[in-house]
């Protein structure tokens, strides 16, 4: 995927620096990122629980703001971006599934996968993106009518439906049994290799990052490695 034909450069992220708190009772959560994300690859952030991997990615998808350095996206530095931009951003660009899928209650699975919709621009998003990921057939029930995996299907397919460029994907199979999580790896695989998306998945597991097309390693706030995976692992053959 990374030989004879580039890639497009989508994210670029130089000296990313998070600490939370001040003076001597600071954490540096960041300490110095430098990495690239390519439109379209699935790629791998690997590290152990405290390295650095959710404030990453909550940089990356404008969450919060680094204390400082730079992040690009299409050329646009986002890191410096004033709240209404940001929040379009995050709208526009970015579609984020949580570890803890984070859905509304009271609203019913259509209700909670429209909340992101681009319905102006497509007005069929909503049953084609349920479609997409298998649920058209749960569109009616309530969060609390389904199962683990079909719930982070919903957060997948919310997440989807507003056109995201990035999918951020925060330890995704982290609150589903086994065989669920590996359904749920499969489908975000899925989405990267035959929809194109660009899906970055943080994990502390290494077997998962098998899967990625790239895999990077975070410790201490810093990138210890980066490697391109000449032969992704199916999903659906990981073991952990
Ligand atoms: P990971 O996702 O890899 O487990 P995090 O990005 O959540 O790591 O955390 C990195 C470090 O920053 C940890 O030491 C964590 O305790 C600290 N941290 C994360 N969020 C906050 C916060 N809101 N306030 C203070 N410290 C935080
Ligand atoms: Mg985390």
């Amino acid at each position: 995927m990374f030989g004879s034909h580039e890639k497009e450069k989508i994210l670029e992220v130089r000296g990313l620096r998070k600490f939370y708190g001040s003076g001597e009772g600071a954490v540096k959560a960041l300490d110095g990122v430098d990495m690239e994300v390519y439109d379209g690859e699935l790629l791998v952030i690997l590290g152990s629980s405290g390295s650095g991997k959710s404030t990453l990615l909550n940089m990356i998808g404008g969450m919060d703001l680094p204390t400082n350095g730079s992040i690009r996206f299409k050329g646009r530095e986002i890191s410096r971006f004033k709240d209404k931009d940001l929040t379009l951003y995050r709208r526009n660009n970015i579609g984020f599934v949580f570890q803890s899928f984070n859905l509304i209650s009271e609203l019913t699975v259509r209700e909670n996968v429209a909340l992101t919709a681009d319905t102006r621009n497509n007005p069929g998003i909503v049953d084609q993106t349920l479609d997409l990921i298998g649920l058209s057939e749960k569109k009616d029930k309530y969060p609390s009518q389904l199962s683990g995996g079909q719930q982070q299907r919903v957060a997948i397919a919310r997440a989807l439906a507003g056109n995201a460029d990035i999918l951020l994907c925060d330890e995704p199979t982290g609150a589903l049994d086994y065989e669920t999580g590996k359904q749920i790896l499969v489908q975000l695989q899925k989405l990267s290799r035959e929809n194109g998306k660009t899906v970055i998945i943080v994990t502390h597991t290494k077997e998962i990052s098998l899967m990625g097309d790239r895999v990077i390693t975070v410790k201490d706030g810093k990138i210890k490695n980066t490697w391109i995976n000449d032969e992704p692992v199916d999903a659906s053959g990981i073991e952990w």
